[in-house]
């Protein structure tokens, strides 16, 4: 990704912010070894076309059987909508990130970003808020990212972009 186009700014800005958070606050909770927003999503994510082609870029250089699984997931997830939706990417066995370098905008604001109405999303950091155990934490402006993101157009459901990109043979189709 050019480091001139608007949604590297804003990773370089999310970058910045969870930077800061950490910095004072050396244990916290998001990292390698929780992916409980990842097996917890409200709905399947949605990305608009400049988030959909870095994740892509990911994708694209994984090995043929962790993108078959990957495959398999999405067409579970647009067969049988559930209420709480498993990231279509995790490694379930491990818990990691496949293409956490390329991960959408939500994924790397969850946790460190409030949103007006919604609050911060994690319940375990939730619940150390609500101990005051968090008390100089200066959060990100969930409703802001949100505002920059629309300004580069329409978002589509993950499932969406990945049919597309599997081509006209659509989620069942050979990749
Ligand atoms: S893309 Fe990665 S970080 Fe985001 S929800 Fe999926 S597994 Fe978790």
């Amino acid at each position: 990704m050019h480091k001139s186009t608007p949604l590297f700014q804003i990773h370089t800005d999310i970058d910045e912010r969870v930077r800061l958070i950490r910095e004072g606050h050396p244990e916290w909770l998001c990292g390698k070894g929780c992916d409980s927003c990842c097996r917890r999503l409200a709905e399947v994510p949605r990305l608009t076309a400049a988030e959909w082609e870095v994740l892509q870029e990911g994708l694209a250089a994984l090995p043929p059987e962790q993108l078959a699984d990957i495959r398999r997931h999405m067409l579970e997830l647009t067969e049988t909508p559930s209420r709480s939706v498993v990231c279509p990417m995790l490694e379930r066995a491990t818990g990691a990130c496949p293409v956490y370098l390329h991960r959408p905008v939500a994924c790397r604001t969850y946790g460190f970003y409030i949103e007006r109405n919604l609050g911060l999303y994690c319940g375990d950091i939730e619940a150390l808020v609500a101990q005051g155990a968090l008390p100089d934490v200066v959060w990100g402006n969930q409703d802001a990212i949100d505002r920059r993101l629309g300004s580069l157009g329409e978002s589509r459901p993950l499932t969406e972009w990945f049919a597309g990109w599997v081509g006209g043979e659509g989620l069942e189709g050979a990749l």
